[in-house]
């Protein structure tokens, strides 16, 4: 019994090792793990060098309904249901799983991080509870998320349909998005 529970605390400590790497918040750690506030914030002093930061997660959902928030969300969606689907990877696991392929891929394709991980645990959360949800583009038929009280029968996505500003930021390009949007259409 006494062993049992080293080896669950052991593996919990190395869940939000791997949490706290990543960059998530205080608010991910405690809601996935059972260490207490004091031992997280412990650890994430020893990680970071630096105290977590303070405040509740300021997160709204109308967040990653913004253009290129929701270019790089549904992209991460994406990987997260692909991985769902064809492995027994689940819950926090799969989040973290689908957040490092999400990593490589922005980072192959040189563009920047625009969703963090704590968004990326949050963005799951919303689809959990029905506030998002994913529907294709009747244009690309790529998966995109949307608000689930939106009418969207005919939704174009934000790819498909690029607002004029976002040329000028260069974050992401049309044509590198459209290539990620395709790796993960399945
Ligand atoms: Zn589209």
């Amino acid at each position: 019994m006494r062993e049992k529970s080293i080896l669950l605390e052991a593996r919990q400590i190395q869940l939000a090792t791997d949490l706290i790497k990543l960059g998530a918040r205080l608010q991910v750690l405690e809601a996935n793990t059972e260490l207490s506030r004091e031992r997280l914030v412990r650890l994430y002093k020893e990680i970071k060098g630096v105290s977590p930061p303070k405040g509740m997660l300021p997160y709204s959902e109308d967040w990653f309904t913004s253009w290129q928030p929701n270019v790089h969300s549904s992209l991460f969606i994406n990987i997260y249901n692909f991985i769902c689907k064809h492995t027994n990877i689940r819950s926090i696991d799969a989040i973290i799983k689908s957040y490092k392929l999400y990593l490589e891929h922005i980072e192959i394709n040189h563009l920047q991080r625009i969703l963090s991980l704590t968004r990326a645990w949050t963005l799951v959360r919303f689809l959990e509870s029905n506030v998002l949800c994913v529907i294709p583009c009747t244009k690309c038929n790529g998966n995109f998320i949307v608000h689930s009280l939106e009418i969207h029968s005919n939704h174009v996505c934000g790819l498909c349909n690029v607002p004029s500003r976002a040329g000028k930021t260069k974050k992401v390009t049309p044509s590198a998005a459209t290539k990620m949007k395709q790796e993960y259409a399945a």
